[in-house]
């Protein structure tokens, strides 16, 4: 029997929190803030329907501040049986702060998870993308299974200085580098979404190549990127074209994750 390849979907719901972490003054700029107000109010409930009706499972990576200001989403989203996964508190990397800094933002965020879904997060995804050197000794003593952080493999592996599975993710399976605007930052991220897909079904289709080698298909997308009404049209293109491939399985990350765990798959990495 092949090797069933992983297909894991993910969507970082930053809301206003990236913009008002990036920069405080952005609290008085109503404009920049509805960029991330679209993600809860439009995207979420755009790409629930879309989900809902592919019957494909996802995890939403969601800041503890943006779990507090709209848990009817994060509602929404575990009724429909997505994961819910933790994404910091308000959105500031680790390697910004101090290891207490860092650890009151971790068990803030598991806090406000578990108030709105009475379960605890198994996952982490740090905002922005970057740890600190502690990071994963407190996921560990915090309870996680698993990160998705690291970039040093496309495949799931369990790191060697802490008992944590890492799904790995890629800035080329990332739609913010093809549809984020940050004005501040001069980026104005407004590629076609053919082109997006483009990329991402050439990635999918090599990688699905490598099955047997246990390589694994990670998309990491923004609501308030993804969720415009022509990108959810061609991220369900890309489900539909997935699902043409032999032994595709669309998996939410804890799954997965446990699945890596109790094979005690091991690699060199970290
Ligand atoms: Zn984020």
């Amino acid at each position: 029997m092949a090797t069933a390849f992983p297909v894991l979907l993910t969507f970082d719901l930053d809301a206003e929190s990236g913009a008002l972490a990036r920069d405080p003054a952005n609290a008085s700029r109503p404009v920049t803030l509805s960029v991330g107000q679209y993600g809860p109010h439009v995207a979420v409930p755009r790409l629930l329907t879309m989900l809902r009706e592919e019957q494909v499972p996802a995890t939403f990576f969601v800041p503890g501040w943006v779990v507090d200001h709209y848990p009817a989403s994060i509602e929404a989203i575990q009724r429909d049986g997505h994961e819910i996964a933790h994404h910091g508190y308000e959105h500031i990397p680790p390697a910004r702060q101090s290891a207490e800094e860092e650890e009151v933002a971790l068990v803030r965020g598991i806090e406000s998870i578990k108030r709105v879904t009475g379960t605890v997060p198994r996952g982490y995804r740090s905002p922005s993308w970057e740890v600190s050197n502690v990071t994963l000794s407190l996921l560990t003593r915090y309870g996680f299974q698993y990160s998705s952080n690291f970039m040093g493999d496309d495949r799931p592996y369990v790191h060697q200085s802490a008992p944590l599975v890492e799904l790995p993710i890629q800035w080329l399976l990332d739609d913010f580098p093809f549809f984020g605007v940050v004005p501040d930052r001069g980026m104005y991220g407004t590629t076609p979404p053919g082109v997006a897909y483009a990329a991402w079904w050439d990635e999918l289709e090599a990688l699905h190549a490598e099955a047997s080698r246990g390589a694994c298909y990670v998309l990491t997308m923004h609501p308030q990127c993804i969720g415009r009404a022509s990108r959810v049209a061609m991220l369900r293109r890309l489900i539909g074209a997935a699902r043409n491939l032999a032994d595709v399985e669309f998996v939410r990350r804890q799954d997965l994750a446990h699945r890596v765990a109790s094979e005690r798959l091991t690699s060199s990495q970290q």
